[in-house]
């Protein structure tokens, strides 16, 4: 049985079908990244898994149960954990209230002790500008904070979308070196990314969205030598273009 299994899922914003009706499956300890065009349906689809927004048809599966009639907050306990699109982290609370604001669902002090000394070790960073105003964090280390406040709930399955967005390269292969780390520790990963080729570098399995549907899976590494992928995708054309200039 797969850890996440989603069937036909169909999400409307009103009147307009986001997604139409798609079907894939994560595997535990699996790291799984869905790429695609702005407006696919990336981001529709992992709000619908984490239970932001209800599906209008289908199913999301988690460790074989249903979970899409349920409130974000039990999805959480369930342990599925998301760091979404654009950080949102509170910027008039300190990188440590943060921190706790992810470990909401627990209620043992220990427990809540030993995932933020396992947060401050993975990020450093953080551990230095703990007391700290989030909104003077740099953009990274405000990538790193929502990523660490997701994993506070020590989350089965970590969904990140677009943890690389509107960040220097330098900071952005940081980040998928953080994504790596993770991805050893045994935590599943569902990532986001406009940034293919990184994400099909760290990935196991590749999603290609097109307008609210599935355009393929298929293995990461296969999907990186996919000519088609490679010319929508990996921006290759364009660089071919560029060099016969
Ligand atoms: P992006 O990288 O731009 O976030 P995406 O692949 O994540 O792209 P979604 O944000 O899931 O795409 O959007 C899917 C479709 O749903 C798009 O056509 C988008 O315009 C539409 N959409 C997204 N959010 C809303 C909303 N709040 N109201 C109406 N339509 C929306």
């Amino acid at each position: 049985m797969a850890l996440l299994e989603i069937r036909n899922l169909s999400t409307y914003y009103g009147n307009i079908q986001a997604l139409r009706g798609i079907s894939f499956e994560v595997e535990k300890g699996e790291t799984v990244a869905i790429i695609g065009n702005n407006g696919a349906g990336k981001t529709t689809t992992v709000n619908t898994i984490s239970g932001l927004l209800k599906p209008r048809d289908g199913e999301v599966r988690f460790m074989g149960e249903r979970i899409d009639h349920l409130r974000p907050d039990q999805i959480v306990r369930l342990g599925i954990s998301h760091s979404p699109e654009g950080r949102k982290v509170f910027p008039q609370m300190t990188v440590r209230e943060n921190l706790l604001m992810g470990a909401y669902i627990k209620t043992d002090r220990k427990a809540i002790d030993r995932s933020m000394e396992y947060v401050l070790t993975l990020f450093p960073r953080l551990k230095e500008r703990y007391h700290q105003l989030s909104e003077t964090l740099s953009g990274g280390e405000q990538q790193m904070l929502a990523i660490g406040r997701a994993l506070m709930s020590e989350p089965k399955l970590l969904i990140l979308d677009e943890p690389s967005l509107g960040l220097a390269p330098l900071i952005i292969r940081q980040i998928f070196e953080l994504v790596r780390v993770i991805q050893e520790q045994g935590i599943t990963i569902l990532l986001i990314e406009q940034n293919a080729r990184q994400a099909l570098k760290v990935a196991h399995c590749g999603i290609v969205m097109e307008t609210g549907r599935i355009a393929f899976v298929q293995e990461a590494r296969e999907l990186l030598h996919n000519d088609m992928v490679r010319k929508a995708y990996l921006g290759e054309k364009y660089q071919k273009e560029a060099i016969h200039l």
